[in-house]
């Protein structure tokens, strides 16, 4: 699941970027070069930069149109769901989740990566530099339904009324 949704970006990153010959130093569009035939090809995005391979195209996409997750605020959020939110001790009432995070940091951390590892092998949340930024597997769906419609309307059939 993780490998088709990092088809699909590859595939994004494709559509946003163009071919461009680094030697010749012109952009290639037909993903070959006119002037000296190559097709070992650099990523153009305009305004962007221009480097060989997709992963620093998909890495600026992600970047730029999609929202990472803010796993610990997530935590907190089914944290508070599960527990009351306040607990009284002795005569005083603490808010409960600060109340865990202050007294026990280390005990947090770990039910927090526990949370995370779980959450990825669900496949609820995916992340494509080795754990360092999540996103919500709805919101890539998401991303691509829309990003499809508006991307490949060219290459699918012909709108005919
Ligand atoms: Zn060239």
């Amino acid at each position: 699941m993780n490998n088709e949704i990092l088809e699909q970006l590859k595939e994004l990153a494709f559509s946003r970027s163009i071919p461009f010959c680094y030697s010749c130093y012109k952009e290639a569009p037909t993903g070959c070069c006119k002037h000296c035939g190559s097709d070992d090809l650099m990523c153009l995005v305009p305004g962007v930069g221009c480097e060989y391979g997709t992963d620093w195209v998909i890495k600026h996409i992600l970047e730029t149109e999609l929202t990472a997750v803010d796993l610990e605020e997530e935590f907190e959020e089914s944290i508070r769901q599960c527990y009351p939110e306040e607990t009284q001790v002795g005569w005083m009432t603490f808010d409960t989740v600060r109340l865990m995070k202050e007294n026990d940091p280390i005990g947090w951390q770990c039910a927090l990566s526990e949370y995370e590892s779980q959450e990825e092998s669900e496949g609820t949340i995916v992340s494509f530099d080795s754990g360092s930024t999540y996103y919500n597997f709805s919101t890539l769906e998401d991303f691509f339904k829309n990003t499809h419609n508006t991307c490949f309307q060219k290459s699918s059939t012909p709108y005919s009324p």
